[in-house]
């Protein structure tokens, strides 16, 4: 049986002298397949096989021989992740955040990351608060972001959001403040990158981001 796959590189583990397991995320969750001769010089699939691209696999599976990995046939980048030294820490926690979550649902986070990753150069703390947010989302854990306070959905004097009370607390139930415009910007975190984008800037994308790979550690 042959079919595509869509998805974005993790994990490489060399194995024999040229080959490679590959894992992915991918619409079927978390997939491992056998990547034969990769580590060769003139491997065309090889070149398109960097940890954090998103890329289309043609993979092969053997009906018979049930407990031998899904084989690799083609593999075609659809976008690399940048190479930038600049961005080492964005590709440290996307791979360790990656690899880490268990979750079966990934296609939103392929989406996103399909939407976001090209302004990953331009914009990285925006991009990754975005992409962090999604993986909250995968893993389960939805906030509630409408404008309210989630004690007692006061829509006025709000001053703080913590991601373990599940969204909004206003003057009364906060026991810290934050920024106004950090939580104007969290409001658009769950819409399309491009809202989010519009409606936040690089400094509290960044406070977002902290607050969320917080929360990650806390929770996975
Ligand atoms: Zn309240």
């Amino acid at each position: 049986m042959e079919y595509e796959l869509e998805g974005i590189i993790i994990k490489k583990q060399n194995i024999n002298d040229f080959d490679q397991i590959v894992t992915v995320v991918s619409n079927r969750g978390k997939f491992s397949f056998f990547a034969p001769s990769v580590k060769k010089e003139n491997s065309k699939n090889g070149l398109n096989l960097n940890t954090l691209s998103l890329v289309n696999f043609e993979i092969i599976e053997s009906q018979k021989r049930a407990n031998l990995l899904p084989r690799l046939k083609r593999a075609n980048t659809i976008i690399s992740f940048p190479i930038n030294v600049m961005l080492k820490q964005e590709y440290i926690d996307l791979e360790f955040f990656l690899n880490k979550i268990n979750s079966i649902k990934w296609q939103n986070f392929i989406d996103a990351y399909k939407e976001s990753i090209k302004f990953l150069d331009s914009k990285k703390n925006i991009v990754m608060a975005y992409l962090l947010y999604k993986l909250l989302e995968i893993e389960g854990i939805n906030p509630n972001i409408e404008f309210g306070c989630i004690d007692c959905r006061n829509k006025n004097n709000l001053v703080d959001f913590k991601f373990h009370q599940g969204g909004y607390l206003c003057i009364n139930h906060a026991k810290e403040k934050i920024e106004f415009s950090i939580l104007q910007s969290l409001y658009w975190i769950n819409k399309a990158f491009v809202t989010f984008s519009d409606n936040t800037n690089s400094y509290d994308a960044q406070i977002i981001r902290k607050m969320i790979i917080q929360y990650l550690n806390e929770v996975i």
